[in-house]
């Protein structure tokens, strides 16, 4: 069955099929349920199968339905679905869930943001783009380091799993593509009613790159420079400093500390 690949979908399909079993193998989904993004023409979601006690493959392109109802056949544990992911209600499953996806690109953050909310998701291997893999490991003062690297090294432990070259693409993209590993963390970090400040807050720290924290914090927080400065100063950061600078510890701590509303 011929599929026409759909740029406004994001589809870029594999078709190494080293590469893929060696992302199942590493995943380490035997027995459990797993959620795919973008099944596609299911070249991963097979391998998946074989492995998983159950898949559910969220698909917008209604297009590859013969070709996803012929792999459904084939696997009595398959069960695409078809709309959009982010739409997707994933607190219906009432047991821990890993995402295994070459995901589209153009809804990456979006999706990562959507799977670190998700109470049930436990790990998630994610064929992201390269550049997009490197910020979100980057470690303090390097030009990579930004609010999500922040907010997702607070939820999970992140590590790359492989370079994947785009030629390993179907078309091929115009970028190189990677393989984020990443597992949340079992406890939060900080109290969990704290989270949704703690992503308010790193976010609007890293809002302007080039200014101060006490510039980026005083438009976010609303709260006068001057009482900035001395909170900082009262825990040890200097005034000039820019969120690029801090590590998650004292992200950790200056949010715990942080004497005005949240
Ligand atoms: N996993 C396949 C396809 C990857 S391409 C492979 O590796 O070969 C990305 C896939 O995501 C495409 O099938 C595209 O149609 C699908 N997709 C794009 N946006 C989506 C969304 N919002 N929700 C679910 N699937 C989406």
């Amino acid at each position: 069955m011929q599929h026409q690949a759909k740029k406004k979908f994001g589809q870029n399909f594999l078709r190494d099929k080293n590469l893929l079993m060696k992302i199942v193998r590493e995943s380490n989904i035997i027995d459990k349920y797993v959620i795919e993004v973008g099944p596609g023409q299911g070249a991963l979601t097979s391998y998946l199968a074989e492995q998983a006690k159950e898949v559910f493959a969220y698909e917008i392109d209604t297009s590859l339905a013969p070709i996803l109802h012929q792999l459904e056949e084939k696997h009595a544990n398959l069960n695409i679905v078809y709309g959009d992911f982010l739409d997707a209600d994933l607190s219906i499953y009432p047991h821990d869930l890993h995402v295994v996806a070459n995901v589209p690109y153009y809804i990456t953050t979006p999706i990562l943001f959507k799977l670190l909310e998700s109470k049930n998701v436990k790990t998630a291997s994610l064929m992201i783009q390269k550049e997009v893999c490197d910020r979100l490991l980057a470690t303090p003062s390097s030009k990579d380091y930004n609010a999500l690297s922040v907010i997702l090294q607070f939820q999970a432990h992140a590590s790359k799993m492989m370079d994947v070259k785009r030629h390993l693409f179907y078309p091929v993209p115009n970028v190189d593509s990677a393989v984020i590993r990443i597992q949340k963390r079992s406890q939060p970090l900080i109290d969990e009613a704290l989270i949704p400040f703690f992503i308010h807050f790193v976010k609007g720290a890293f809002k302007q790159k080039r200014k101060t924290l006490v510039n980026n914090l005083h438009e976010a927080l609303n709260v006068s420079k001057k009482e900035i400065e001395t909170f900082l100063t009262n825990q040890h950061v200097d005034i000039q400093t820019r969120a690029e600078a801090l590590s998650l510890d004292t992200f950790l701590m200056l949010i715990k500390e942080w004497p005005y509303d949240r």
